[in-house]
């Protein structure tokens, strides 16, 4: 007999929607949205809705724990118990740390589950009293646009994404919003339907393009130019809101001084965008009241990504429009409040413990440039031969048979299969957990709706193991999942308004807000959280940060031999690399997206196939020639896994690990250079 039980999404997605989950015989039979949390409104995307039950119940789910037995990559593997599993895992990390000490061991994980119990709460405190190498995780993804925000705003969140259907204007920038953040649209929507524009910032022309009043194409990386452009052009038409800014701006004559080096017509030329449309944007940002500007992750993987968001998150404080109704949709991470010092206990870390760049892994892995080496990795919540940049010298680095590695994951993904040890995780549907989002700023409980698959456990249980099996015996490592929520957020905050963490009802989210209810925004309830107390457009702080150069947003061009700039939006079929387990198409290469005037001067017409290159490497994709991308870039969603490309590689191969963002030492994913040819 059937029954439905609540449930959250827990991939990661800015939405993370209520679910209804409807089990039979402890199997997940189907998944649909639920009014758990009023934003979502009952509505899931169709990968979630479709794919959950192939998810956790498919040919590809971890069910035993695994001890590699051919040479690495060769993906024979034998079953073998939990106790075989530890005590393996126990002897070659003690060997390791006895060898080369404790840094010479390191978790390699990102953010595959993001409920705050399955992202890094019990496994933080495991490595940390292990005296493990840190991780700085951010600059995969995220830490770029933070940085920028922080930098600007402080820890403060932006705006609640409901906002975007009472606005008069809604600007999406970067933001492939359509396959990314499935109710913003919906927001957007209600808001056109009430007259409202929209503007959207994008070099590709993606569904949500498609429905824009005004689509501005700007070259990859070159978005701080088309913020300053515009911020001069408000300037002109006497839109800057010279009360606000005196009040609450700092920094503002550094800002203008160099934004006024590029006015429209110089920026559009840059940019590659109309000047007429800067101008026509412009105007419609000084005539929009409300005005919601959504920036997604797009304009952050670039070279000057840190400086596009300052750019961009400045334009509503030159106006003044910060408000109740008005503001940036971004950063909603900072509504919650976290004590991941208590979840995490950094206070076990051993004093003067290196923390390593993730982007840096697959160097160090390959070149042993570091002192002590890498010798022992755990990869959990990650997929790191498929989604890390320089993936030629992150596959070489995994594939060294002198480096241990610990897989644990719900699937037998590419990169488990080079794993030593593969231990079983439980899916969101089989775990407890605690959901705060990036993307609003409602606090969801979820609760286990089938028990653990196979022999699978859920991450906090693995981790309480491998700390028994290590001998670590403080009480931090006996904590239930239930205390491990109650560490992770301060129930004693006014936003909690008195629920504690683990008791938050699995039927309806609480919103983060003070006692009177009210959402959270800027210059209505919350202010500006910088060192000054005002919007910094000029930042000491990030200057001390990241050097000197970041005190002000900026330009820095980019001279390459490889004429076409690749850029890697999300796919409607996974959420990044997750394959949710469907054969349904997503096994099939993505293909390059190319324009028409970019193909006929390759002679690729009608090409099937096309081999695109750089000096990093080579990736055959189909071709898909098309204007939907702007001239002189091309594009191919990204997550795509090795077994789907003939050449075993996909575009990550194409960029660079070194290359970092202006903020955050962060990935440079949009800013790749190459060149094609028939393949
Ligand atoms: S992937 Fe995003 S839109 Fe889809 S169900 Fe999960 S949270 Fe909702």
């Amino acid at each position: 007999m059937s029954f439905e039980r609540a449930g959250v999404c827990t991939l990661d997605c800015p939405d993370t929607c209520s679910l209804t989950v409807t089990v039979d015989a402890d199997r997940v039979v189907k998944v649909r949205g639920s009014d758990a949390l009023p934003y979502t409104e009952g509505v899931i995307c169709n990968k979630v809705a479709h794919h959950s039950c192939e998810f956790v119940h498919g040919s590809r789910r971890l069910r035993t724990p695994l001890k590699r037995i051919g040479p690495r990559g060769s993906e024979r593997f034998a079953r073998i118990s939990w106790e075989h599993a530890l005590d393996t895992i126990y002897q070659r990390v003690t060997g390791v740390i006895g060898r080369w000490g404790r840094e010479a061991v390191m978790p390699l994980n990102y953010a595959g589950p993001h409920g705050m119990l399955a992202y890094d709460s019990m496994s933080l405190r495991f490595f940390h009293k292990l005296g493990a190498s840190l991780l700085f995780r951010g600059s995969m993804c995220g830490a770029v646009r933070n940085e920028a925000w922080v930098g600007t705003y402080g820890g403060v969140p932006g705006i609640g994404p409901e906002a975007a259907a009472q606005a008069k204007l809604n600007v999406v920038w970067g933001n492939n919003a359509t396959v990314t953040n499935v109710h913003l649209v919906r927001n957007i929507h209600a808001s056109r339907r009430r007259g409202g524009r929209l503007v959207v910032v994008d070099p590709l022309r993606t569904k949500i393009a498609e429905q824009a009043d005004l689509h501005l194409t700007p070259r990859p990386s070159t978005d701080v130019l088309l913020g300053f452009a515009l911020a001069v052009e408000l300037e002109r038409l006497g839109a800057h809101n010279a009360a606000f800014i005196a009040k609450h701006v700092s920094g503002y004559d550094e800002f203008m001084r160099l934004a006024r080096d590029w006015p429209p017509e110089k920026a559009a030329e840059a940019c590659g965008v109309a000047a007429s449309d800067i101008c026509t944007f412009a105007r419609w940002l000084a005539e929009a009241d409300p005005l919601v500007i959504a920036p997604g992750n797009g304009l952050e993987r670039s070279r000057n990504g840190g400086s596009g968001v300052r750019a961009a998150v400045a334009l509503p404080a030159l106006l003044g429009k910060l408000s109740a109704t008005s503001g940036v949709v971004l950063c909603a991470r900072f509504a919650f409040p976290k004590t991941p010092d208590k979840l995490t206990r950094t206070d076990l870390i051993p004093a003067s413990t290196r923390t390593l760049n993730i982007l840096d892994i697959g160097r160090h892995l390959e070149r042993d440039d570091i002192d002590p080496p890498l010798r022992a990795l755990f990869i959990y919540n990650h997929n790191p031969i498929v989604v890390h940049p320089d993936q030629n010298r992150m596959r070489k680095g995994l594939l060294r048979e002198d480096i241990f590695l610990v897989g644990i994951d719900v699937a037998m993904t590419e990169s488990m299969q080079l794993c030593d040890v593969v231990l079983p995780a439980a899916t969101h549907f089989e775990c407890d957990d605690l959901y705060p989002s990036y993307g609003h700023h409602w606090l969801q409980r979820g609760e286990p709706v089938i028990p653990p698959v196979g022999e699978s456990l859920p991450n906090t249980e693995i981790f309480r193991r491998l700390a028994a099996r290590f001998g670590f015996d403080d009480t931090c490592f006996k904590a239930t999942d239930r205390e491990l929520m109650d560490a992770a957020i301060d129930g004693a905050h006014p936003y909690m308004q008195g629920v504690k963490p683990s008791e938050v009802s699995t039927s309806a989210a609480l919103r983060m807000a003070p006692p009177d209810g009210r959402p959270l925004a800027l210059f209505d309830n919350l202010m500006p959280a910088t060192p000054s107390g005002k919007i910094e457009l000029a930042s000491d702080a990030l200057a001390q940060r990241w050097g000197p150069h970041a005190r002000l947003p900026r330009f820095r061009p980019r001279a390459s031999e490889f004429p076409l700039a690749l850029v890697s939006p999300a796919s409607d079929k996974r959420i990044t690399s997750t394959w949710l387990g469907s054969d349904d198409g997503n096994g099939e290469p993505s293909p390059l997206l190319m324009h028409p005037e970019d193909a006929r001067a390759r002679r690729l017409d009608g090409a099937k196939s096309v081999r695109v290159w750089n000096d990093l490497g080579s990736v055959i994709l189909p071709l898909r020639i098309t204007d939907a991308v702007r001239r002189g870039v091309v594009a191919s969603e990204k997550g795509a896994w090795l077994a789907t490309s003939e050449t075993g590689t996909t575009i990550n191969a194409l960029v660079s690990a070194d290359d970092k963002a202006d903020l955050a030492k962060g990935a440079c994913y949009n800013d790749t250079r190459v060149e094609v040819e028939l393949a």
